[in-house]
């Protein structure tokens, strides 16, 4: 009888899941089990052996089952801590890092510089991306064969509708709905057949239009001057003389450049100065065409988006605003 003590003891300290244990159980305490055997010996043996005998294996049977709970117990709990284990949260791990959006480069230069026009009392209004020949040249003096229309490469729809390639056109719009006094600025995309580093087919610009009695170029002098300081900071502008149909007098404002302070660099082709914008006294064709009173007069002036957020935040080429790569737009969280 201790041999089977012994080999039940040696067994299970084998034994390391509940299926093992279930097979070991079968093994000494099941219907063909060791015990059994040794009940069956039991009939050979005299009346006065058989009683003792039989006492020592109620006894045996006794020990394994309590030794078989025991273990089963033994058993569940190791799993269950295993699996505490396992599930555990580590508080001391870093937590994942929060991903922020940011404004895009453009998006964030329109915002500047609606709220530079906004302080100064110019609303923001918006036209049409899609627009009439009439709106987008006749209108501003540009007829048919003008040789302005060369100046701007356009994407036709067919004879009459285009995609427009200023935003002059909001202008037309503006005065054709309301009545002067008109004071406002317009941001919208614009599409030129052009595409090289400073050039894209789309891109941003702001128109801007200011129409009441007794305007003159020294008004628009005093605002162009001021946003442009407003936006770049205290940096030289200067007015030059130029063209436009729609303006007359017309002028290209430019700035002392920022990148080398007026020394003369590569981005200012050496002249200390860089062309931000364009701008002139509202032709008076154009102000016949809404029919406006003579009494009334104004500036206009339109400018490049773009070329604003290039040169302030040193962008060197124009694809990168277009390209959608979050490592570029990333920098502009902020
Ligand atoms: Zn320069």
């Amino acid at each position: 009888m201790h041999y089977i003590k012994k080999e039940f003891e040696e067994a299970i300290k084998e034994i390391a899941n509940q299926e093992e244990l279930k097979q070991l159980k079968a093994k000494f305490l099941g219907k063909k089990g060791r015990l059994t055997e040794l009940f069956k010996q039991m009939a050979n043996l005299e009346n006065e052996q058989k009683k003792e005998f039989g006492k020592n294996i109620n006894k045996l049977k006794s020990y394994i089952e309590e030794t078989i709970i025991a273990k089963q117990k033994e058993i569940s709990e190791f799993i269950k801590k295993k699996s505490l284990e396992e599930e555990a949260i580590d508080i001391t791990l870093p937590s994942r890092r929060k991903e922020f959006g940011a404004v895009h480069p453009i998006t964030k230069t329109i915002m500047e510089i609606e709220d530079i026009f906004r302080s100064m009392g110019f609303d923001v209004e918006f036209g049409y991306e899609i627009e009439y020949d009439l709106y987008n040249f006749e209108m501003l003096n540009i007829p048919k064969e003008h040789p302005a229309r060369d100046m701007q490469d356009t994407f036709y729809i067919n004879d009459n509708v285009l995609l427009r390639t200023h935003t002059s056109p909001t202008q037309i719009r503006v005065m054709k709905e309301k009545k002067p006094p008109v004071m406002f600025i317009s941001p919208g995309k614009v599409y030129r057949r052009d595409s090289d580093i400073t050039h894209s087919p789309m891109f941003h610009q702001i128109e801007g239009l200011l129409i009441d009695k007794d305007i003159h170029f020294s008004d628009l002098k005093g605002v162009l001057s001021e946003f442009l300081r407003m936006f770049f900071g205290d940096v030289p502008v200067r007015f030059r003389p130029s063209y436009f149909p729609f303006t007359e007098p017309s002028a290209e404002v430019d700035i002392g450049c920022i990148i080398c302070k007026g020394e003369g660099c590569r981005v200012c082709s050496h002249t200390g100065f860089l062309e931000v914008l364009g701008c002139g006294m509202v032709h008076p064709n154009v102000l016949r065409n809404v029919n406006y009173p003579e009494e009334y007069n104004g500036f206009a002036f339109g400018l490049g988006i773009e070329r604003f957020a290039m040169l302030k935040y040193g962008i060197d080429n124009i694809k990168l605003f277009f390209e959608n790569d979050t490592r570029f737009l990333k920098q502009f969280s902020f």
